[in-house]
């Protein structure tokens, strides 16, 4: 499907809300408010964008040295407003000895000597039943609705090839007949709750992405939504500083959080950010640290379920645009993730719950680098210094933490997980929403 028709049939449905500064709401813009939002990667970016709209000042902070260097940085780019299942579902019970034990398994849990980790797990495994997971998926359903109208507003005013941002739909291919299966189910429970999706035969598939030959075989069918989206999430970051910037936010790179000051006379509100920078008075606050949330709020005597799950990508330069699919791609087999940026194609997969060493695991971008050949053959080129780690923060049941915290002037927008490119936009709006509604 064409972005044209993507961005035609989105307006037909969609906000009428007109340009992206336009305000979403009725009363006159504040300036005299400020909100310090600690986090530079997706979901902070977007949240600090949604807080000048509404007509704030803002700032931003982030220990790293620009914007999107954190998790938001190498991705899977995929724009997934479909595809939200959550981690957490009534079949893992079976497979829990698997991913506990299997040394293969793309999804992993090392136990660790973390309380964290233990009550998060706790958790995750109380959510594994099919009314939570079924709740799970409607929430998420609803905040992509909301997120797609709102990044498409932000992509309307830049051009699609600045940010590699296309709608070719995404095929997931599914190993086996109880793979399809349960897939199915899935896309039964979405029905009418979320974009269109069908399930294709095999030779359905290869017709419609004739580039996935080499799965020939080797799948029992597929699932296909055809109006998902894909975008380069780094440029998508910078592109939000820029514009940012220019409608005078504040950026403080290099800028570690390490502590608060409370209010004189009020324990539950806080005066100022303490950093290895100094210390900065703050008016609003919106914690959008991604996995560095954790440790923020137990520095204010609160915990958050947000726990890191770890993964892997590389990148690589397409060298015969016939051989690679247009449609971003999900290997159900490997849990493994293929997504056009332009003329590059990144590769993300594995997900392992084992604290938050970041640290890159050479047999994990090897494994990538061989998934991508017997994909596509010699199509794709590598690119020597692309191989990547990061931090997904995840919540137990895989819906984000929107919400007020029990300080009084700080707000927190963390733990989209797996999805945060997909739901940045919409999270933001909420959190923004929420604000306005004190
Ligand atoms: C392999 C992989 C593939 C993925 N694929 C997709 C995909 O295809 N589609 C999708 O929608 N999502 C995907 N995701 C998920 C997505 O990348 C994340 O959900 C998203 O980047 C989280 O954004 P964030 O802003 O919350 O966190 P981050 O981008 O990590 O930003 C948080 C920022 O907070 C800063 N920070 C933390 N602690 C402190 C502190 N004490 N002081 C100052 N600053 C601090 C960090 O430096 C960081 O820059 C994938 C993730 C991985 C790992």
């Amino acid at each position: 499907m064409s972005l044209a028709v993507e961005r035609e049939s989105s307006s037909q449905s969609g906000s009428g809300e007109g340009s992206y500064w336009e305000t979403t709401g009725s009363g006159a813009p504040r300036k005299h408010e400020h909100v310090t939002v600690i986090g530079a990667g997706i979901v902070g970016l977007a949240t600090a964008a949604v807080l000048v709209r509404s007509g704030r000042a803002v700032t931003v902070m982030d220990e790293l040295q620009g914007p999107g260097h954190g998790t938001s940085w190498g991705n899977g780019c995929q724009l997934s407003y479909g595809y939200v299942a959550p981690l957490a579902n009534e079949g893992l019970w079976s497979e829990l000895p698997h991913l506990l034990c299997s040394s293969d398994s793309p999804l992993k849990i090392r136990p660790r000597l973390d309380p964290g980790q233990w009550s998060w797990m706790l958790s995750f495994l109380q959510a594994c039943n099919a009314r939570r997971s079924r709740q799970s998926t409607t929430e998420l359903l609803e905040l992509a609705k909301l997120s797609r109208q709102e990044t498409e507003r932000w992509l309307a005013m830049v051009e699609p090839s600045v940010l590699s941002y296309t709608c070719h739909g995404k095929v997931v291919v599914l190993p086996t007949e109880a793979a399809l299966a349960k897939a199915m189910q899935q896309m039964k429970l979405q029905e009418g709750l979320g974009p269109v999706q069908h399930a294709l035969t095999e030779e359905e598939c290869l017709r419609l992405e004739p580039a996935l030959q080499r799965f020939r075989g080797k799948m029992a069918g597929a699932i296909h939504t055809p109006s998902e989206c894909a975008v380069d999430s780094l440029a998508l970051c910078r592109n939000l500083e820029q514009q940012l910037r220019a409608r005078g936010v504040e950026f403080r790179y290099g800028t570690k959080v390490l502590g608060f000051e409370r209010a004189a006379g009020d324990s539950h509100r806080v005066a100022a950010v303490v950093s290895d920078q100094g210390r900065l008075a703050v008016d609003g606050m919106v914690l959008a640290a991604g996995v560095g949330s954790r440790a923020i709020a137990r520095m204010l005597g609160f915990s958050v379920p947000v726990y890191p799950m770890k993964g892997y990508s590389i990148t690589g330069r397409i060298l015969d645009s016939e051989a690679v699919p247009r449609a971003s791609i999900t290997d159900a087999a490997k849990k493994v993730v293929y997504a056009r940026i332009g003329s590059r194609l990144r590769v993300a997969g594995f997900a392992e719950l084992q604290g938050y060493d970041s640290a890159l695991d050479t047999a994990k971008i090897e494994a990538l680098v061989q998934y991508t050949h017997e994909a596509f053959g010699s199509a794709v080129e590598m690119e020597p210094d692309s191989a990547w780690a990061g931090l997904r923060p995840v919540t137990p049941t895989s819906v984000p933490i929107i919400r007020q915290s029990p300080v009084s002037n700080m707000f927190l927008n963390i733990g989209q997980g797996a999805l945060g490119l997909t739901l940045a936009f919409g999270s933001a709006r909420r959190l923004v929403e929420l604000i306005e509604a004190r």
